[in-house]
């Protein structure tokens, strides 16, 4: 699949995909796919990198559902990175998987990763889900914060948000970034006006 920068990886799994960051020595990894399948697929494309499994120094859970972190438990093992969610989704990461949250990632926190990752907190779709905007790339990493559906730009389905009309209400922050590409885990990314796309989605549907 073709990617829209260079350090900047979008890896299709089971019915979703995974991202790695890969713009400096240590890789960041974003979500783990479905399965110990799709963990098996993330670590076949690490070393099609030439990159080792153990220069991934953090996996970014975006949310907490399972086709985010269902390959979790294999990663840790094969990279022993730390884990970090936003607070509002760790304590059910670490039930469901076993793996112990390390870092609790709050709204507004900018990551070292890529010339500057910024943490921005869209709840609805879970408590703790979040986006990953990538400040020098002009990327946002939406995770489930928005879906791609009939190769159109939507919220997330209502049927898999905890609060569905918090998940919509929630978009129209992401106006105030500059970027133009969206990454989303289901579905194809897009990789021009992403925001311009995102607006005249919000102004149709009212939020
Ligand atoms: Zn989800």
């Amino acid at each position: 699949m073709p990617t829209a920068f260079e350090d900047i990886h979008t890896i299709p799994l089971t019915n979703v995909k995974a991202f790695i960051l890969a713009c400096g020595e240590s890789l960041a990894l974003v979500d783990t796919g479905r399965s110990e399948e799709d963990a098996k697929k993330i670590l076949e494309y690490i070393r099609s990198l030439n990159r080792s499994p153990r220069d991934v120094e953090i996996c970014l859970i975006t949310h907490r559902h399972r086709d985010h972190i269902g390959g979790l438990s294999k990663l840790k093992k094969e990279c022993g990175f730390k884990v970090a969610s936003h607070r509002g989704d760790a304590s059910d990461i670490e039930e469901i998987t076993g793996i112990s949250v390390d870092v609790l990632l709050d709204d507004g926190q900018i990551l070292q990763y890529c010339g500057g990752t910024k943490v921005v907190h869209v709840p609805g779709h879970t408590s703790g889900n979040i986006c990953l905007f990538l400040m020098t790339k002009g990327a946002i990493i939406a995770g489930d914060t928005l879906f791609i559906l009939n190769g159109e730009l939507s919220p997330p389905p209502d049927r898999y948000c905890e609060d569905p009309e918090m998940a919509k209400r929630g978009l129209r922050r992401l106006l105030k970034l500059d970027f133009d590409a969206l990454l989303v885990s289901h579905g194809d990314d897009i990789l021009e006006n992403g925001r311009a796309e995102l607006k005249r989605l919000l102004d149709e549907l009212g939020y």
